[in-house]
C-alpha cells in the first residue's frame, strides 16, 4: 500500500487504524467543521471529510516526495435531523445527553480517501444506529463534569464512560467510535486496484507503442514494408480487461492457446471486431468446438490433424485458413513436421479441400539470446521458399515471440506472436 496520512487528530481513529495493522502518519488538518446547510445531511458530512482531506493534501503535496494517500473522516451524531456537532459548553452537552436518553439515534461517518499525484478520490458514508437507555439527571451531570463529552460529536464517546449509556448498537461499532474499519479496508483495496490497473494500462500502451515503433524501425533497416509485419497479441492466461485495453489501443489480432479459454473469451468479447487466431496444439476431440471459430489456426501440426480438420470443414462447408507448424529445430518433444517429412507429405496436404494453407509457423527452442533463434527462422523461410508456388504462395511466416521477434522480422516473419512483451506477465497454467 502507498504511504498513508491520517488527516485527523482523533486518538480514537488512530487507535482503530493501528489495531487493524495499518501503518500511517497522523497529519491533522485544520478546517472549519461548520456544515454547509444547503447540502443534504449525508452530503454535509461527506463535505466536511472532503475538506479535511483536501486541506491535508494542499499542505502535504509540497512537503512529501513521491506518491501518498490521505484518509480523512468525519463522524456525526444526528439529533432532530441535524448534525449535533460537538458540545459548545457544559449546558449544551447536558442537553444533548438529555435528548439522547431513552432514544435511538443515528451516527454517521464519512470516509474520504485521496491519492496523490493521481488525485483519485473514494468516499463512503456509513450509518449505525445507537440506542441509549434511560439516563438519570445525576448520571448526565456527572458525565458532563468529567469533561469527556466536550470533544465528541453528540456529547458522548462510546469507547469510554459513555459506553455505560448504550443499550444497543446496530451496524458498525467502529463507525460509532469514528472510523468504520471494514469499509476503510475495502477502500484501500479498491484504490490499490484502480491504481494498479492504471499503471498496467499505461505500461501496456507504452509497450505496444514501443513494439510498433521497434518493428517499423527494424523493417526500415532491413528493407521491408512495415505493413507486411503484423503483431499477433498472445492473450493466453491474460485477463479480459487487458485484452480490452490493448484493443482500445488499436490491437486487432489476438491469439489463444487453449480451446476452452479461447471460446470463453471470444464469447465475452464478441462485440469487438477482433481477428482471433489459435496457436496451441489442437486435440482431435476439440475439433468440433473450434470449427468456424478462428480466422487462422497456426498450429496444424500433423497430417492426421490436418485430415480430420479438413474433413470436418468439408462437412460444414467451410474453408479454414491454416498455417503448417514446422518443428524446424527437430526437437524430439515438439509438435509439428520436421522439414523432410513435410516435403514428403506436402502434396497430400495440398489436396485437402476445406483447408487453405497460407503459410508456415514455427516455435524454436527458447533461448536467452535471440541470435540463436536466427538459424531456425531462416530455415523456415527457406523451406517456405522451396514449397511455395503461384497457386500456393504461402505468404505468412508466423515466427518470433517476445524474446526474438526482431530477429524473426529480419528473417521474414509476417506474424510475430507477442505475449508477455505487450501484456506483461501472464498467470501460470
Ligand atoms: C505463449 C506463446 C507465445 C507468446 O510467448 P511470449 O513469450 O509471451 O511472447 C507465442 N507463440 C506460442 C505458440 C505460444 O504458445
Amino acid at each position: 500500500m502507498q504511504k498513508l496520512f491520517l488527516a485527523s487528530e482523533s486518538p480514537r481513529r488512530r487507535e482503530i487504524l493501528k489495531k487493524a495493522g495499518v501503518s500511517f502518519q497522523s497529519y491533522p488538518s485544520k478546517i472549519s467543521e461548520f456544515p454547509q446547510e444547503t447540502l443534504t445531511l449525508d452530503e454535509q458530512i461527506l463535505d466536511i471529510a472532503r475538506r479535511k482531506a483536501r486541506a491535508a493534501l494542499a499542505s502535504l503535496k509540497t512537503k512529501v516526495e513521491g506518491g501518498f494517500w490521505i484518509l480523512a473522516a468525519d463522524t456525526e451524531v444526528i439529533i432532530e435531523g441535524k448534525l449535533a456537532g460537538k458540545p459548545l459548553d457544559a449546558e449544551d452537552a447536558a442537553n444533548k445527553l438529555r435528548y439522547l436518553s431513552n432514544r435511538t439515534h443515528e451516527v454517521k461517518t464519512a470516509v474520504v480517501l485521496v491519492s496523490f499525484p493521481e488525485l483519485r478520490e473514494l468516499s463512503h458514508l456509513e450509518t449505525s444506529q445507537v440506542t441509549f437507555r434511560s439516563l438519570s439527571e445525576d448520571e448526565i451531570l456527572k458525565y458532563v463534569m468529567s469533561g469527556d463529552p466536550m470533544d465528541k460529536a453528540g456529547g458522548y464517546g462510546i469507547q469510554g464512560e459513555g459506553a455505560k449509556f448504550v443499550r444497543e448498537v446496530r451496524g458498525s461499532f467502529d463507525n460509532v467510535v469514528g472510523l468504520p474499519m471494514e469499509i476503510v479496508l475495502k477502500m484501500f483495496e479498491e484504490m490499490e486496484k484502480i491504481e494498479g490497473l492504471q499503471k498496467d494500462e499505461g505500461k501496456q500502451k507504452n509497450e505496444l507503442e514501443l513494439v510498433q515503433k521497434e518493428i517499423v524501425l527494424k523493417c526500415q533497416a532491413c528493407g521491408r514494408d512495415p505493413k507486411t509485419v503484423r503483431i499477433v497479441a498472445v492473450s493466453k492466461l491474460q485477463p479480459i480487461e487487458k485484452i480490452n485495453r490493448l484493443y482500445g489501443h488499436g490491437q486487432r489480432i489476438f491469439a489463444e492457446n487453449y480451446v476452452q479459454e479461447a471460446i470463453a473469451k471470444k464469447l465475452e468479447l464478441k462485440s469487438l471486431d477482433i481477428e482471433w487466431h489459435l496457436i496451441g496444439h489442437l486435440q482431435k476431440k476439440k475439433l468440433n468446438s473450434i470449427l468456424g471459430q478462428f480466422d487462422l489456426i497456426h498450429s496444424v501440426d500433423s497430417l492426421d490433424l490436418a485430415r480430420n480438420l479438413a474433413k470436418k470443414c468439408g462437412e460444414k462447408n467451410i474453408t479454414q485458413k491454416v498455417l503448417i507448424e514446422v518443428n524446424i529445430s527437430q526437437e524430439a518433444t515438439k509438435d509439428g513436421w520436421v522439414a523432410s517429412e513435410l516435403r514428403e507429405q506436402w502434396a497430400d496436404l495440398l489436396k485437402l479441400s476445406g483447408l487453405k494453407i497460407t503459410g508456415l509457423m514455427t516455435m524454436p527452442p527458447s533461448t536467452e539470446n535471440p541470435e540463436e533463434a536466427r538459424v531456425y527462422f531462416r530455415n523456415l523461410r527457406m523451406l517456405r521458399d522451396e514449397l511455395r508456388t503461384p497457386a500456393h504462395p504461402l505468404e505468412e511466416l508466423s515466427m518470433g515471440t517476445s524474446q526474438d521477434y526482431l530477429v524473426a522480422i529480419e528473417e521474414g516473419a509476417t506474424l510475430v506472436r507477442l505475449g508477455q512483451r505487450i501484456f506483461g506477465e501472464r498467470l501460470q497454467k
